[in-house]
């Protein structure tokens, strides 16, 4: 049966060795090992090593049933991996650190809260984004954090990313079923208790600017917003740059083809040059796989865009991690075809996005500077006094 992929394992480490096909290289490679959190909750960490051409995967659980899943969802993703053409990652721009250029390590508690500096740095950052928004005609928006049924129905997000979702559950309002809770002796509430109507913590923000438009003839608009939203992260993959619950501001514009393109690309160009003014390093690339707001495992059942439907900016920490701090996204006609957004002539309109993720630019931002803000950009400060 296993001819694509074999694993040694360990039981005094509870480590599995998944030797991989030499075809799985480069690309293939980062995106088998992105992946490999999400087959299961089993798996509590990952690496590779290039001696022998293996993933080294440690398990919570290493017993035989728990052993078979797992080898037979690797096995399924490396196949999946092997059939995928995986383009190779396009650099546009890069703005490198100066060798030699040491900054002041500053601690980081804001994974237990946010402090006023912290504040401050998110604040003056957003707004200088929603500067960038109104000087390309935005209309400004604000919405619930919660996504209704008929909304995701639509989106269709749900489906492609389950993993991701965070879904609310409600108690009936049902004299019954209160009483029987308050007269428990229990001090939770049994899960069986609650249920679904459907809807779920955004996971992004935009959809809310297609419901509001649902169903209707339009031409070119533009908006920007900002909201809390949420996902189901791996938990040992969590840190200051990847939350459960952060916030997200997005710039949304629907339109002609070229119209959507434009923006896209205008914006980008505005956004990298107030990274490079604020004095962060780091580059602009294609990402690897072009999904729409992905943090996926398998390829299957995602709709692929076109080639360069999804550019990426990434941070660059001085240990040389980098983390995509916001996406320029192309959707083509997907998402307004799915809303029933069109033109005067029945044409289904194009959409883009750009994405920011407002806590990681406060993360960048107090890597480069700390808290003080005596040593931050001017453009911070300025921008706060608002
Ligand atoms: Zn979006």
């Amino acid at each position: 049966m296993n001819t694509l992929v074999n694993d040694i394992f360990s039981i005094e480490t509870g480590q599995v060795t998944l030797l991989l096909p030499r075809k799985i290289n480069g690309g293939r490679l980062s995106e088998l090992l992105e992946r490999i959190p999400y087959v299961s909750e089993n798996v509590k960490s990952v690496s590779y090593s290039d001696q022998g051409h293996c993933a080294i995967i440690n398990v919570e659980s290493s017993e035989a049933d728990q052993m078979d899943l797992l080898r037979s969802d690797l096995q399924e993703l490396v196949e999946a991996l092997l059939a995928s053409k995986i383009a190779a990652q396009k650099t546009l721009k890069t703005r490198v650190r100066p060798s030699g250029l040491v900054s002041k390590k500053h601690v980081d508690d804001s994974m237990v809260y946010y402090n006023s500096a912290d504040l401050k740095l998110i604040a003056g950052v957003d707004k200088l984004l929603v500067d960038i928004a109104i000087r390309h005609g935005a209309s400004i928006r604000e919405y619930g954090s919660i996504y209704s049924a008929e909304i995701m129905a639509r989106n269709g997000y749900h489906k492609n990313f389950p993993q991701n979702v965070y879904g609310v559950t409600q108690i009936s309002h049902n004299y019954a079923l209160i009483k029987e809770i308050r007269e428990s002796s229990s001090s939770t509430i049994p899960p069986g208790m609650f249920h679904s109507q459907g809807a779920f913590l955004q996971p992004c923000v935009c959809y809310h600017c297609y419901a509001e438009i649902q169903d209707s003839i339009q031409s070119n608009v533009l908006y920007t917003l900002k909201g809390r939203c949420f996902r189901h992260e791996i938990e040992w993959r969590l840190n200051n740059f990847r939350r459960n619950e952060f916030t997200m501001r997005e710039i949304v514009f629907m339109g002609s083809p070229e119209y959507v393109e434009s923006k896209r690309l205008t914006i980008m160009e505005d956004v990298w040059a107030l990274f490079g003014a604020l004095g962060l390093y780091g580059q602009i690339v294609t990402a690897r796989d072009p999904f729409f707001h992905y943090d996926d495992m398998k390829t299957k059942g995602a709709v692929q865009l076109m080639a360069d439907a999804k550019y990426e900016l990434e941070f660059i920490s001085e240990a040389g991690h980098s983390s995509s701090i916001a996406s320029f996204n192309n959707c083509q006609d997907t998402l307004c075809a799915k809303f029933g957004i069109t033109d005067f002539d029945s044409n289904v309109l194009h959409s883009g996005c750009v994405a920011f993720g407002i806590d990681r630019w406060r993360a960048a931002l107090f890597e480069q500077y700390g808290g003080d803000c005596e040593v931050w950009p001017d453009l911070l400060n300025t921008s706060n006094n608002h």
